[in-house]
């Protein structure tokens, strides 16, 4: 597979608002979707109390169903970037056609590209040619290949990009989607690009989230993605998959000594490490 950022070589410190992503473990929290100034000020002051630097919210919001709620588009970016604002925080948000751009990127840090719209290459070509980060998710349907060659549209012309697994489809009931920590392995050898797994939409429930961020943890993924809410009964959107705020606090205090553990191991002097092997074939 020709991967352009990798003829290129380029390892670049990919930094936003004062944050590094090629450094430490970083939390992405918030809502599914923006709903009201109470629900994001009480979320975004609440997570940044706990250390998180990057706030996420819909406002452009891509509903299987034409009846559910669309977010609050741009009265809802105003409200992402105010309350980041007030807590010091940097924003995500998701961009969902080539339209939204210059809206999008007037109020966030980070445009996200959704699962669903992995392949749209036209947006993908018009994201080359922004000045923000990029954070790409995995089509529910990509393998890694189609993942990393979409990645490849933006770097075109914009090398700020974020890799996101947020799980796959698959045969489970139990989980909303598969989530593929042999792909997240897989990417963090093939690409230079950060890592960031969406915890949330990959398994669809919050019971099984703390394990899971350990393991990205433990795996070198540069951070976890996770929707949080206020009062995660009357979420607008992803009800069942969102973390109360006493939920996210108990996951950032669990996994705090994994990536204190994670900063001490990787500070040691680095031993020879040898290249990835070929995969055999069969
Ligand atoms: C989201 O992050 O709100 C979202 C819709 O995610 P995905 O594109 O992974 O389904
Ligand atoms: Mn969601």
């Amino acid at each position: 597979m020709a991967l352009y950022s990798a003829r290129k070589g380029f390892n670049v410190g990919l930094t936003v608002g004062g944050v590094n992503l090629n450094r430490g473990f970083h939390v992405m929290a918030g809502p599914c979707s923006i709903e009201s100034p109470d629900q994001m000020d009480a979320a975004a002051a609440h997570l940044a109390g706990k250390g998180v630097r990057i706030l996420r919210g819909g406002a452009f919001k891509p509903r299987t169903s034409p009846y559910s709620f669309q977010g609050l588009a741009e009265d809802g970016l105003r409200l992402l970037a105010a309350a980041a604002e007030k807590n010091g925080m940097i924003t995500v948000s998701e961009v969902m056609d080539t339209e939204t751009i210059p809206v999008v990127a007037e109020y966030v840090d980070i445009l996200q590209v959704g699962a669903r719209n992995m392949q749209n290459f036209s947006l993908l070509k018009k994201l080359a040619k922004l000045k923000k980060p990029i954070l790409l998710k995995r089509g529910m349907s990509a393998t890694v290949e189609e993942f990393l060659l979409a990645a490849e549209y933006v770097l075109q012309g914009n090398d700020r990009v974020i890799l996101c697994e947020r799980g796959v489809r698959s045969f489970e009931p139990l989980t909303r989607n598969m989530l593929d920590l042999a792909g997240v392995a897989l990417l963090r050898n093939m690409s230079h690009l950060p890592v960031i797994v969406d915890l949330s939409h990959s398994t669809g429930r919050t019971d099984i989230i703390e394990p899971l961020a350990q393991a990205c943890v433990a795996m070198g993924a540069e951070g976890i993605m996770v929707e949080v809410h206020p009062n995660p009964q009357v979420a607008m959107c992803d009800a069942d998959q969102a973390l109360s705020l006493d939920e996210a606090s108990r996951l950032l205090d669990g996994i705090a000594p994994w990536v204190e553990l994670r900063a001490r191991l990787d500070a040691a002097p680095a031993k020879e490490k040898p290249g990835p092997r070929a995969a055999s074939s069969g």
